[in-house]
């Protein structure tokens, strides 16, 4: 198990980047990708997040469809999730709705990400003025 303090410090800075990005929304995953910590443990911080206004989290219905994985739907409330529907994806796949099929997506808060863009852009006024001396 990794430091908390690591985990935080690593998590925090790719949102912060994408925060700067135009990428709205991710997948826990690519945070794996990204930091190297292991699916859980991010997960764990990025609900913290989300606790913190920071994020919010969001679950997709996803086509299972090898090679589709199309969004058939998104949801705020995970138990607003239609399981066991009969679902049709454009692909002309038919199947029913299956907790596999269901995918947390996190979205970066609109104002969060307006503040850390102005935080930069004073960071990168300051670095200005300094070579100017
Ligand atoms: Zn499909």
């Amino acid at each position: 198990m990794a430091a908390l303090w690591l985990i935080k410090t690593k998590i925090d800075e790719f949102i912060k980047k994408l925060a700067v990005s135009p990428v709205k929304r991710f997948y826990p995953t690519a945070v794996t990708n990204y930091t190297g910590v292991n699916l859980k443990e991010a997960f764990d911080y990025l609900v913290e997040l989300e606790r913190h206004g920071i994020l919010h989290l969001y679950w997709e219905a996803k086509c299972p469809n090898y090679g589709c994985s199309r969004v058939l739907g998104t949801f705020e409330d995970f138990n607003a999730a239609p399981l066991g529907k009969t679902m049709n994806c454009v692909c002309g796949h038919e199947f029913e709705l299956q907790l596999d099929d269901i995918f947390p997506i996190f979205e970066i808060d609109k104002e969060y990400r307006e503040h850390i863009k102005s935080e930069m852009a004073e960071k990168k006024n300051q670095n200005r003025l300094v070579l100017l001396r």
